[in-house]
């Protein structure tokens, strides 16, 4: 049984070990730790410092590109982006193209970037690499006259060029179903290559992806991500809160078809749990959720993220400490659990 946890907020590294213990006593055996652009710079040793202070606490560790490029889950700004202007997704509206804040999962820059990335990460001695929600741009645009237009990246010239010699036309200005593909193709190319290098490095490698099959979120069709080769862990984080969803229903129907696919193509579930922007008198509810995870068969649930997020005030819950306490008395509830029925 995995239970386990993701960590950011503090790079003392005194802070950072009485923290563990108190992931640890909690009832995690595991930490994702966030390794964003910023740390890759800054905090390359002292990563490998957290590493080992979490072992020290019987955690195994996985690091997470978290918002490098900002085409990984995360609320870290980019610098590769900035310096990188011809690196960076293109939409297209009305015929002009317009780059925006994420690196092209395409452009060989961004991908040699992400390989220095991965050396750093390897190098702090984690157990795996977390891959957090990798996509691509898209949105809804709504004029105040005239018609909505949908807005999908990527349509920069390498994009365009590798449509072209794969589907031998242009590619079209409408999301349809050949876009909805390369696009899909272009984050399963870019996670598989990535997984390939980690898993010659020794590291496990976990896929989380969008909790939807909406096109728009890209990856739409799961049994092509879990397939990826080098992959150990395949899942997805149904937060019932941000998608507006029952949480019973989600929790249960997503736990269920991840674990029916990853039986199929031997790859271990896991499910995230939101411990983000949980309204007061709500706590229950995440509880409930680790509780529903575990029914459906999942044997690696992670809560997102440590104290209820209470470090940063953008995902805070309105009762931080009360949502850890929630997720503690879960998560050793089922230890016991385990215990009794699998040995
Ligand atoms: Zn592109």
């Amino acid at each position: 049984m995995k239970l386990g946890v993701s960590y950011f907020g503090s790079r003392h590294v005194e802070h950072v070990r009485e923290d563990m213990e108190a992931v640890a006593e909690a009832g995690c055996n595991f930490v994702v730790h966030t390794f964003s652009e910023e740390d890759m710079t800054y905090y390359p040793e002292t990563m490998a410092e957290i590493v080992r202070v979490s072992k020290e606490s019987e955690l195994e560790v996985f690091l997470d590109p978290w918002g490098v490029g900002r085409v990984f889950g995360g609320e870290a700004f980019s610098e590769f982006v900035s310096r990188n202007s011809h690196c960076r997704q293109t939409i297209t509206i009305s015929g002009n193209r317009i780059n925006m804040e994420k690196a092209c999962l395409n452009s060989q820059v961004f991908r040699d970037f992400m390989r220095v990335w991965l050396e750093l990460a390897a190098n702090t001695e984690a157990n795996g690499i977390f891959w957090d929600e990798p996509h691509l741009y898209y949105g809804d645009l709504v004029p105040l006259f005239g018609k909505p237009q949908v807005v999908w990246a990527c349509t920069c010239q390498t994009c365009q060029r590798l449509f072209l010699e794969e589907y031998r036309h242009e590619m079209p200005a409408d999301f349809n179903d050949e876009v909805k593909r390369f696009r899909q193709d272009t984050i399963l190319r870019f996670i598989g290559s990535l997984c390939k290098v980690a898993s010659e490095k020794g590291l496990k490698n976990a896929l989380c992806i969008f909790p939807t099959l909406d096109p728009r979120y890209g990856i739409y069709e799961w049994e092509e991500a879990v397939k990826l080769e080098g992959l150990d862990i395949f899942g997805t984080d149904p937060y019932w809160l941000c998608f507006n969803r029952k949480m019973e229903d989600f929790v249960r129907d997503v736990s269920r078809a991840i674990v029916a696919l990853c039986a199929e193509h031997g790859r271990e579930p896991q499910i995230w749990i939101q411990g983000f922007r949980i309204p007061e008198g709500r706590e229950e509810e995440v509880g409930h959720a680790i509780k529903i995870a575990y029914e459906e068969g999942v044997r690696n649930i992670a809560v997102w993220s440590y104290q209820g997020s209470a470090c940063m005030s953008y995902l805070r819950s309105e009762k931080p400490e009360m949502v850890w306490q929630k997720v503690s008395a879960a998560y050793k509830e089922l230890r016991v659990k385990c215990r009794e029925c699998e040995p």
